[in-house]
């Protein structure tokens, strides 16, 4: 039976794999470690990997999965920039993605962040437990009629553009390949960042989009201007982000991805000392909202990331071609 080493497990992963792979004559060996070139060798016994967002896919770590007769990686997630994908080829391992579970997803995602910072239920929360019943600093703002500005209007663009809409808000965009039939009006990225009260980011990150918003970005930006990130942390430069927080020209910050995640993010480490002062800083603010890389947690991508994953498994054990492929020239070694 082909054996599957799952690095990272956590119990969702679990719940779905499980119960999807019975009868699909492999097994699967959930693995609580993270995957790097240290956790690498646990996979001896196993042809296919299965790894996630924070996972180390460097050449290092490909390397030693391959010693260990690793032919195959199927990442749960659409996002690869932690795959060195070239490296695969090179090695023989085939690399396979799933590039579309519940774009909803993390378009409500990023909308629940936006609307909680918007009417400060996140505070609101917090204060009402503690029996404290004031208003006072929690006023809001009505999206209805302001400029939402989303960057990449692939499939999660995309849908947030339609909630936006749905909520009375002007949409304008930015994008490499516009979706001129979709209606949506697109600028220039620096016109968008002038002309936006919420700037929502989705677009990959790329040597290209690394520090997008950077000091340069927030100063051409709306006082009072809303950020929101579900796409990946290093988009933003996170100190530029927190001193744009800290002088008041940005209005709140809602982040579901950070650029030091890999450190912290799904774990709990609330009784150990937080050695990263940006995220301190940027967690004790009032207008910052932060979730750990959770936009694609519901019932509905999670089954669908099992679904597709364990059809990358079959493609790859019956040799059937897939676009979802990212080693297009990778050969079986
Ligand atoms: P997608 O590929 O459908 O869309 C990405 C869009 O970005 C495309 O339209 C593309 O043309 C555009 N783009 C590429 N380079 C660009 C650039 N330099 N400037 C502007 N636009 C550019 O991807 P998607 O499914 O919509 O996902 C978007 C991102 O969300 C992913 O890259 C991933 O990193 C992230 N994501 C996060 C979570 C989470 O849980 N937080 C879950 C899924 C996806």
């Amino acid at each position: 039976m082909d054996k599957i080493a799952f690095y990272d497990t956590k119990t969702y992963d679990r719940k779905w794999f499980t119960a999807l792979s019975e009868n699909t004559g492999v097994e699967i060996c959930f693995l609580e470690m993270r995957l790097n070139a240290d956790t690498a060798p646990l996979a001896a016994g196993c042809r296919i990997v299965c790894a996630f967002v924070n996972d180390d896919l460097s050449q290092k770590t490909l390397t030693v999965l391959k010693n260990n007769g690793v032919s195959a990686v199927v990442m749960r997630c659409a996002g690869y920039n932690n795959v060195d994908v070239k490296a695969a080829e090179n090695l023989g391992i085939r690399v396979y993605r799933v590039p579309s579970y519940s774009p909803t997803s993390v378009a409500e995602h990023a909308m629940a962040l936006l609307l909680s910072l918007a009417r400060k239920t996140h505070r609101a929360f917090v204060r009402t437990r503690e029996r404290n019943f004031s208003l006072e600093g929690l006023e809001g703002i009505d999206l209805k009629g302001r400029t939402c500005g989303v960057v990449g209007t692939g499939k999660v663009g995309y849908e947030l553009c339609n909630m936006c809409r749905g909520f009375g808000m002007k949409v304008v965009a930015y994008d490499l390949y516009p979706r001129w039939e979709s209606g949506i009006e697109y600028t220039d990225l620096d016109e968008l960042f002038k002309r936006s009260d919420v700037i929502s980011l989705h677009c990959p990150l790329t040597p290209e989009t690394y520090h997008m918003v950077d000091s340069h970005a927030i100063e051409l930006m709306k006082p009072g201007v809303y950020i929101i990130n579900t796409s990946r942390g290093p988009l933003i430069d996170s100190s530029a982000l927190l001193e744009g927080i800290k002088s008041g020209k940005i209005g709140a910050a809602g982040l579901d991805v950070y650029e030091e995640e890999a450190e912290v993010f799904y774990e709990d480490v609330s009784l150990e000392v937080m050695e990263d002062d940006v995220l301190n800083l940027l967690l004790s603010q009032p207008n910052v909202l932060v979730t750990s890389h959770q936009a694609f947690l519901t019932d509905e991508a999670l089954e669908a990331i099992a679904r597709t994953t364990l059809q990358n498994v079959r493609c790859f054990l019956l040799g059937e071609e897939t676009d979802r492929e990212l080693t297009k020239t990778a050969v079986n070694v």
